[in-house]
């Protein structure tokens, strides 16, 4: 079975060393010194790998069962979600009116690593509650925001979101659930929704759907869309309990992965609906919590990518297969442990180096939303709103990858449910296509991102990498500020390539926006490398007592600065060649 150890060094060094959150003049991150986020970090650590590390192949194994309309999780995930609720997890970052603790978003989104390498289907339940109550605090009126969010900040009720159906899922404008208005200004909703996660299960008394449905007189496609409260009980003023609503659970998917989250057929006939927000503007209410949902899908997918480098790396040391062919490393053994071999080395360090960049990147989008919503900052909000479809598609797309690197360092075993390898490359694939599909991610970025605020967003970044490249003269760096400009300058004429081709022939772009979205993906890395690196040699010079941590985290710098970075050639390659060649075949040929 695998294990779990959560990292809280390595979270450490990216909030404090990198970062510098403690420094920040963000609101509320005053208050995350050192200590304070070590003791979060430490009581997150504790629960991921006491409470819902044991419970993950489980999950996996029994799955969910639909039993007389109730859905049953697997053995061990009530008692696990019991500690989370206990623990106020759900609240860490959410307003103490509502019974939250108000922390920055930040800490939500590193303890939310640990949670979810430790257990990725467990923590679906609590991370679409988290998404649900977003949007309703974003969009939900004041009595909405007292009826139910105390309850869902404690996640006594859990939240859904509701968009998909068996005819569209990227497509929405093409969704057919109805809302009629009621003469109490309720609305009545009616259709069939697929692919529901956390749709129904038998941990908590309650279940908020958020449901997208189209009310008469809103026009065709999106615009007619509106957001709507389908609690799965009735919730009285004074927030009891009151009578079944009629929206039930048809099925349970049985699916590739993350087999302890029910992915659920949801039927609506008639049931009762609370408007959230204006009616037919509901794409924007769902945006709210599809955005924080795209940052959190991304965390998904290297978090996995983490547990699964951290079991191959033990492995690779433990395990003894052939001889080192420089000199055997383990005379008395019968052979050298994997981690000799160069091409084993390889595979780790492609996954080490994707993981440790991954992390920062995703705390400093995490950072980003912080100053964006906490510090009302509109280029903070430009910046995050850009990166969002990269963090999303590149971190799982690579996630993904990194989690199939790790079970070839297991060789057959690693194919074996046994040593629980291929389970989180199952439950790493999801994060592909969830939230938006990654091609669709990629359109976004090229389509709609790249152009927006006439630019604004994408010439502030490449400004940050030129600051970054010449807020140092340290002749220690210069390798890896030269790699970071090069794959910069690759960047650059890609987007120039969009600039000057997109208008004239759209299938050019679009052609190459998954490679552009990857491309973009590994120049913040590399940037992510450099800010590594140099927090890396400060500690070095101040006198650390941990050298071999700070020298490790150079050497895996400059592994991904030349072994990783160079990539940008290639998708710019790609880029150039255009549409062409992909539109080319008739459709008879496929
Ligand atoms: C386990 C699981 C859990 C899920 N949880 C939820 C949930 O909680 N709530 C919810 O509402 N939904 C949920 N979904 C649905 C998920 O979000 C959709 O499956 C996803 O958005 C893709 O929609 P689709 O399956 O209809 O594929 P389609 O929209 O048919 O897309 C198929 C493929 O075509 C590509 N594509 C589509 N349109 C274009 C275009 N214009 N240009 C280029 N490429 C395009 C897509 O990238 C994709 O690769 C879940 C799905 C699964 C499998």
């Amino acid at each position: 079975m695998p294990s779990y150890t959560a990292p809280v060094v390595d979270m450490q060094f990216v909030l404090h060393d990198v970062l510098n959150i403690a420094q920040s003049d963000i609101p509320g991150y005053d208050d995350l010194d050192r200590e304070t986020t070590g003791a979060i970090l430490e009581e997150a650590a504790k629960l991921a790998e006491g409470a819902l590390a044991p419970v993950n192949a489980t999950g996996d194994r029994e799955g969910c069962r639909l039993e007389n309309g109730v859905v049953r999780t697997p053995t061990g995930f009530a008692a696990a979600f019991e500690q989370i609720k206990a623990g106020g997890w759900n609240g860490l970052d959410l307003p103490e009116e509502f019974g939250g603790q108000n922390l920055p978003y930040v800490m939500n989104s590193a303890t939310g690593e640990f949670f979810v390498s430790a257990n990725m289907a467990l923590n679906m339940y609590q991370g679409l509650t988290h998404g649900a109550i977003s949007a309703i605090l974003a969009h939900g009126s004041d009595a909405q925001k007292a009826q139910y969010l105390p309850k869902m900040v404690s996640l006594d009720w859990t939240g859904t979101m509701n968009l998909t159906e068996p005819h569209c899922g990227t497509d929405l404008g093409l969704i057919r659930t109805k809302a009629v208005p009621q003469d109490d200004g309720s609305y009545a909703i009616t259709g069939q929704k697929i692919f529901i996660s956390a749709g129904e299960h038998d941990m908590a008394e309650n279940i908020i759907h958020l449901v997208l449905a189209k009310a008469h007189g809103g026009g065709a496609g999106t615009k007619g869309i509106s957001m709507f409260i389908v609690p799965k009980f009735l919730v009285h003023e004074d927030g009891s309990l009151g009578a079944r609503n009629g929206v039930s659970v048809g099925s349970i998917e049985d699916k590739m992965g993350i087999h302890g989250n029910a992915t659920c057929v949801m039927n609506y006939d008639g049931a009762t609906g609370y408007l959230v927000g204006e009616l037919h503007k509901g794409m924007r209410a769902m945006f709210t919590m599809m955005n924080e949902a795209r940052v959190g899908v991304g965390l998904q997918g290297y978090a996995q990518a983490a547990v699964a480098y951290e079991n191959a790396a033990a492995y690779a040391k433990d395990r003894l297969q052939g001889r080192d062919v420089t000199g055997t490393k383990n005379p008395d053994g019968p052979a050298d442990p994997l981690l000799v071999h160069p091409d084993i080395r390889r595979v780790l360090m492609d996954q080490k180096s994707f993981v440790e960049g991954a992390r920062a990147f995703t705390m400093w989008g995490a950072s980003l939303i912080d100053r964006a919503h906490r510090g009302q900052d509109p280029q903070a909000d430009g910046l995050i709103s850009l990166l969002t479809p990269v963090l999303k598609g590149f971190l799982t797309d690579k996630g993904f990858d990194m989690c199939v690197q790790a079970q070839q360092v297991y060789g057959g075993h690693g194919y074996i449910e046994e040593w629980g390898m291929s389970q989180f490359a199952r439950d790493a694939r999801i994060a592909m296509i969830y939230e938006g599909a990654n091609g669709v991610q990629a359109l976004d970025l090229v389509g709609r991102k790249l152009a927006q605020d006439g630019g604004k967003h994408v010439m502030a970044f490449f400004a940050l990498i030129k600051d970054e490249v010449a807020g140092t003269d340290d002749p220690r760096l210069t390798d890896l500020r030269e790699a970071l400009k090069a794959a910069s300058k690759d960047m650059q004429a890609a987007a120039m390539f969009f600039m000057e081709t997109g208008m004239k022939n759209p299938n050019d772009a679009l052609a190459g926006a998954s490679d552009f979205m990857h491309l973009f993906g590994h120049v913040c890395l590399g940037l992510m490398w450099l800010r590594m690196a140099r927090a890396a040699y400060a500690e070095l010079d101040a006198g650390t007592s941990d050298v071999a941590f700070y020298e490790a985290k150079l050497d895996t710098a400059r592994y991904y600065m030349v072994r990783q970075l160079p990539a940008t050639a290639l998708h710019l390659a790609r880029i150039r060649s255009g549409g062409e060649t992909v539109m080319a075949l008739a459709e008879a040929e496929f």
